[in-house]
């Protein structure tokens, strides 16, 4: 039996490292991630970005004003502050575990002539809720099958 044909329009999965600064920091990540959907050339298709971490996680919002991920942050570190009577976990990291619970770990963006289909005023945020460290962010690229 001969070897199947590789496939032309095969998914595949490119890893980024993002070093954060700070405990709480919404980090953008736009440009890395169309940088790896370039590279796939003009294909229309899905483009998954997900973090295997369990207190940061990713989120699409306004990228223009940083002001806005700057009030996200400072939004979040109200909502659930870093001590509170009745937490269990040992680490002393509950807060970046609820936190991450409320963002979610993964975002899909469609993308068309390859390019991410994101509005003018949205960028794609690495939430980090545990930093400053270095995260990995796994971005998947889907083209469509073939019609
Ligand atoms: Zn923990």
């Amino acid at each position: 039996m001969s070897a199947p044909a590789r496939s032309t329009h095969a998914a595949s999965t490119a890893k980024l490292a993002i070093k954060t600064s700070r405990r709480t920091e919404l980090r953008k990540i736009t440009r890395e991630v169309a940088d790896i959907v370039a590279r796939h050339g003009a294909i229309d298709g899905v483009c998954h970005v997900y973090v295997p971490h369990t207190t940061a996680g990713i989120t699409i919002n306004e990228g223009a004003d940083p002001d806005v991920a700057h009030d996200i942050e400072l939004t979040f570190d109200r909502l659930v502050p870093r001590e509170a009577a009745g937490y269990r976990h040992a680490e002393g990291n509950s807060d970046s575990h609820v936190k991450t619970a409320m963002v979610g770990t993964s975002q899909t963006v469609l993308v068309e002539n390859g390019r991410l289909m994101l509005g003018r005023w949205q960028a794609i945020f690495l939430c980090e809720f545990d930093g400053p460290r270095t995260r990995e962010v796994l971005v998947r690229v889907v083209p469509d099958a073939p019609a």
